[in-house]
């Protein structure tokens, strides 16, 4: 992610901070000490939101390492003014893994709260009054009843968040994994409008969490529905196979000739014998073409560490690895040919015309 620095690696995992949360930590001093409530408070604020983002770590810790007891690995965690975003490699497949995947984060605020909680019973004897109110509270209990809020608002059972996943996990224990997703997105959505209408009386920033949530609930489904329409289908049928290739030695005026010629932006490259060594993708070609002018070597700008995916292999496996990839494209091979292209926009077309096609979608 631009625009991100990492700041530790936690059990192999690296925990990027974004630009603007340095921003938003410019932002509580300013306006502290433009307020006029002097340092000790303006620092105090900001010493809560650290606090608050530690225990975001924390959560994002606990999906990533629930995810690692089922093998899936984390690339990195990344935290946001709005939150914490733990990329783990790949989903689980198994419902009940998504299940507690999607529970740990949550959890772990809750352990948090429940032991803050019962530290001030214990120093003060006095069950502890819970407030987000700064004024109403002490940082320990303004602390705690931060954690609570954050276990009760992820898991409200809507994508993105925990609950939604949660809730799809148990409908997938039941329901085949597409129409699980499709409810839990609806449930989503539908709760999405009841906070956008609750936010435009009470609070806009409840509008703007509806509009979150909104999104998050169709992204998913298409996801779902795009996975499930790319399942036991071989990558043949949906590779594009009019493309032209860039034969290696040549220069990159004739690479910008071909992108030119067509509509094609990334190109494999081809030895003599027909055997791929390379692939060239518009971007590479530009950046070459910006250092080394048009006589430039096409064999210099090209990357030659690639993936490939074999013909009879099936597309939804095909596909994730092309969104995992670093490459727009992935060359397909039959018997160690390029026999066509894998390219994201060809698989949503492909999507597309089933779905046209399919029986019941008409009238
Ligand atoms: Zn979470």
């Amino acid at each position: 992610m631009s625009w991100a620095w990492r700041i530790a690696t936690i059990a192999g995992i690296p925990i990027n901070i974004h630009g603007t949360f340095a921003v938003l930590i410019i932002f509580l001093l300013v306006s502290g000490l433009a307020a006029g409530r002097g340092i000790a408070s303006a620092v105090s604020s900001v010493l809560f939101i650290l606090a608050i983002f530690v225990t975001i770590i924390l959560h994002e810790l606990g999906h990533a390492l629930t995810a690692r007891r089922f093998g899936i690995k984390t690339r990195d965690i990344t935290l946001l003014p709005i939150g914490g975003l733990a990329r783990l490699e790949r989903m689980p497949d198994v419902p009940r893994q998504e299940l507690w995947v999607a529970l740990a984060g949550p959890a772990v605020n809750v352990v948090i709260a429940v032991g803050c909680y019962v530290l001030l019973l214990v120093a003060t004897g006095i069950a502890p009054v819970l407030t987000l109110d700064p004024s109403a509270a002490g940082f320990l209990g303004r602390f705690t009843a931060v954690n609570f809020a954050l276990a009760i608002f992820n898991m409200v059972p809507a994508f993105p968040m925990d609950g939604g996943r949660a809730l799809r996990a148990v409908l997938a224990e039941r329901l085949d994994y597409t129409r699980a997703t499709e409810i839990a997105a609806s449930i989503g959505q539908g709760l999405a409008l009841v906070f956008g209408l609750v936010g435009l009386f009470a609070n806009p920033i409840l509008v703007f969490i509806a509009l979150f949530v909104w999104m998050g609930a169709s992204s998913e489904a298409t996801a779902a529905g795009m996975r499930a329409a790319l399942t036991g289908i071989p990558v043949s049928r949906a590779m594009v196979t009019d493309y032209r290739t860039v034969p290696a030695g040549s220069r990159l005026r004739q690479a910008v000739e071909l992108v030119l010629m067509g509509d094609q932006r990334d190109f494999p490259v081809v030895d003599y014998a027909g055997e791929i060594v390379g692939i060239l993708t518009r971007d590479q070609l530009m950046s070459a073409l910006s250092q080394q002018g048009p006589a430039g070597m096409v064999d210099e700008a090209m990357t030659t560490a690639f993936e490939t995916v074999d013909a009879r292999e099936m597309l939804d496996g095909a596909y994730l690895r092309l969104q995992q990839s670093s490459s727009p494209v992935l060359p397909v091979m039959d018997e160690g040919r390029v026999v066509g292209l894998l390219t994201a926009e060809n698989v949503a077309e492909y999507v597309m015309i089933r779905g046209a096609l399919a029986p019941g979608r008409r009238g």
